[in-house]
């Protein structure tokens, strides 16, 4: 690379969501740089951190638009079903796909099989360039540019800068952008299990008193386990030999599958609710986790950052289309509004079930289980529900309506 690279739009951080709009820019004509501190080598390698993504219906069609699904798809499992369970608690929430049309719910796919899409279609994508490893050191907003300046020297001119950078995000602290943000005393022990009988594409949520149990089916008798245990405990059951472990995940989850077993290692991941104050600053735009980090409960971390991916593609485009500034005010100011509601909406349902379901006082407990029953039983409020989780519903970008960007 020169000394000076030229590009529309420069994002730092080449994780799962700089890739993908990387390539949602890329794939409209947008010139696009990507800079990412980790090898992509090591990445392709399969350098896997144990998350496996529900990939809700809506995410799946943007996928699909940007022809990344295509290589994903056959390493994905279908959710047809999810049952919520309270506990032990007979009464619970079933939404069937059945219930709004033939198609599955959502997707498992794991976390290398999305990398390799995203790194397998760059040789396509003339107008995307990867540059790592390399780190973006400071980022200059001027008022008709940005300077992103690189750690080996070099720097990178664009009109519009988006930070990808992660949930710490130094790029949001360097532009001034606050962020509310709370710890929830919980971590994520998240590993892979062989079930004794099929899973028959069911996902299963199961509220514990120290916090949700999801178990997720991926290809084959295999499924994938989010487990959200009380930070002070997850050391111990980290540190458990792979009999005690199963063992321990089976006395929670119960036998509906059998005893489970793990398969290979075990991550650990502490949870935390985060929300910049604002999404967006002079020639800045914040995506993913830099903009938001929600409970991994209900799958939809990844999946409200697609939707980020596909709203901010979609106004950039459209503005470079009619021979407009695409870094400037009134474009970015569209992409934050547009992104203001779905965000807040999902944060605060994901933070008030953790609440409301990660604690064991007898009535609360019933309260919430007349709720779950009371909810099964309305077809309409299931429904609503059900498109939530699918996202299809509320002001969509072109690319998650399955139309072209
Ligand atoms: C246990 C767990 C389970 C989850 N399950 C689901 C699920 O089922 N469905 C779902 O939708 N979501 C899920 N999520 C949420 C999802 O993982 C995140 O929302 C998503 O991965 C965020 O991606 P990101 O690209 O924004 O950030 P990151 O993955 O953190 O990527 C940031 C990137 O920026 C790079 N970077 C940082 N600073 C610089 C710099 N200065 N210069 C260059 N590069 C830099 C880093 O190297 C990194 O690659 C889960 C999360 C957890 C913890």
């Amino acid at each position: 690379m020169a000394d000076v690279l030229k590009s529309d739009v420069v994002v730092v951080g080449g994780g799962l969501v700089g890739l993908s709009l990387g390539h949602a820019l890329a794939s409209a004509g947008i010139e696009t740089a990507v800079v990412d501190r980790e090898a992509p080598a090591v990445a392709a390698n399969d350098a896997y951190d144990g998350r496996a993504f529900a990939i809700a219906y809506g995410s799946r069609r943007v996928l699909e638009g940007l022809g990344l699904w295509q290589e994903m798809g056959p390493h994905a499992a279908a959710i047809l079903d999810i049952r919520v369970t309270d506990g032990p608690s007979t009464l619970f929430l079933h939404y069937d796909h059945r219930e709004v049309g033939d198609e599955p719910l959502g997707h498992i796919v794991e976390s290398r099989f999305v990398r390799r899409a995203l790194l397998g279609r760059l040789p396509d994508r003339p107008r995307l360039k990867l540059i790592a490893p390399e780190s973006v050191t400071r980022l200059e907003r001027g008022r008709s540019g940005v300077v992103a300046h690189l750690a080996k020297g070099r720097r990178i001119e664009a009109r519009l800068a988006v930070a990808a950078d992660g949930r710490n995000s130094p790029i949001r602290r360097a532009a001034g952008i606050g962020a509310m943000e709370w710890g929830y005393a919980q971590t994520a022990i998240v590993c892979t299990v062989a079930l004794n009988r099929p899973h028959e594409s069911v996902a299963h949520e199961r509220f514990l008193p120290a916090g949700p149990f999801a178990l997720l089916p991926l290809p084959g008798d295999f499924a994938s386990i989010v487990w959200a245990e009380r930070s002070e405990v997850a050391p111990t059951m980290l540190a458990l030999d792979d009999v005690e472990f199963s063992a321990t995940m089976t006395r929670r989850f119960g036998e509906a599958l059998g005893p489970l077993r793990v398969v290979g290692r075990r991550w650990a991941y502490p949870l935390g609710l985060l929300i910049a104050e604002r999404f967006t600053a002079d020639r800045l735009a914040l995506v993913g986790d830099a903009a938001h980090a929600i409970h991994p409960l209900a799958g939809q971390g990844l999946n409200l950052a697609i939707r980020d991916v596909a709203a901010l593609a979609e106004v950039i485009v459209d503005s470079k289309r009619l021979g407009l500034d695409i870094g400037a005010a009134d474009v970015l100011d569209r992409y934050a509004s547009w992104r203001h509601l779905d965000t807040l909406a999902l944060l605060a349902v994901t933070d008030g079930l953790n609440r409301l379901f990660s604690n064991d006082v007898g009535p609360v407990r019933l309260i919430r289980d007349l709720g779950l029953a009371a909810v099964n039983r309305l077809p309409a409020l299931k429904r609503l529900f059900m498109h939530h989780a699918m996202g299809t519903v509320g002001d969509l970008p072109r690319l998650a309506r399955g139309e072209a960007l």
